[in-house]
C-alpha cells in the first residue's frame, strides 16, 4: 500500500515515452537516474496528521500530539531528511482565529514535536482563491525551492485528499494517513524505501 502511495506519482519522468510500459526487473541499467528518485524532504500536513485536529484551535494549551508523532519525525531528522509543515489554516482567513493565535499554536507544536526545518501555510480563506491553498501546489513547489531539492524527491503526509493532490500537483509524493497507515508507519516506509 505505502510503496504504491510512494510510486505512483511519475510526473517528473519527463516525458520519455516509457509511461505504462515498465516491465519491473527488465530494465537496462544503463539509466543514470533512478527511477524513484530518493526521498530527501517530508512535508507534513499538520492537523489530524501530526497533532490532534481541533477545528479552528487558537488556543496553544489544546495543542495535543498523535501518538507516535515526535518519535517518527525525530527519525526522519535523524535520517537527515529536511521536515517541513504544510498547513492550511483558513481560520485565520475567515477572522475566526487572529495570525497571533496561529503562531501562538504552531510554536508550541514545535515544542512538542521538535523543530521544523520550514512552515509552508496557507492562511486564506477557501473563497479567497488564492495560490497556496492544498491541493495547489504551490506550497510544495516553495518547500522544494527553500530546500534546494526537487519536488520529487519531497513525501507529502496527510489525512485528507487535498493533502495527496497537492503533492501529486507538485510532482511529489504522497502518503495518506487513514485508519490503516498513521504517521510512524508512513515514516517507517519513507525510511524503508529511501
Ligand atoms: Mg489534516
Ligand atoms: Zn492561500
Amino acid at each position: 500500500m505505502l510503496e504504491e502511495a510512494l510510486n505512483e506519482p511519475r510526473s517528473q519522468d519527463g516525458g520519455s515515452g516509457e509511461k505504462g510500459s515498465r516491465s519491473e526487473g527488465t530494465m537496462p541499467k544503463r539509466r543514470a537516474a533512478p527511477t524513484t528518485p530518493s526521498i530527501r524532504g517530508v512535508l507534513v500536513d499538520r492537523d489530524g496528521t501530526v497533532i490532534v485536529d481541533v477545528p479552528y484551535n487558537g488556543d496553544p494549551e489544546r495543542v495535543e500530539p498523535v501518538e507516535g508523532a515526535k518519535r517518527a519525525l525525530d527519525a526522519l531528522r535523524a535520517a537527515g531528511l529536511k521536515v517541513g509543515v504544510l498547513t492550511n489554516q483558513s481560520g485565520v482567513g475567515r477572522a475566526m482565529i487572529s495570525e497571533a493565535q496561529m503562531r501562538a499554536v504552531n510554536a508550541r507544536v514545535e515544542e512538542l514535536l521538535g523543530p521544523f526545518d520550514g512552515w509552508f501555510i496557507c492562511p486564506h480563506a477557501p473563497d479567497a482563491d488564492c495560490d497556496c491553498r492544498k491541493p495547489k501546489p504551490k506550497l510544495v513547489l516553495d518547500a522544494a525551492r527553500t530546500w534546494r531539492i526537487a519536488p520529487s524527491t519531497i513525501v507529502v503526509v496527510g489525512d485528507k485528499d487535498s493533502d495527496v493532490e497537492a503533492a501529486r500537483n507538485a510532482g511529489a509524493h504522497a502518503i495518506k494517513i487513514d485508519g490503516a497507515c498513521d504517521i510512524a508507519s508512513a515514516v517507517d516506509s519513507i525510511i524503508t524505501d529511501r
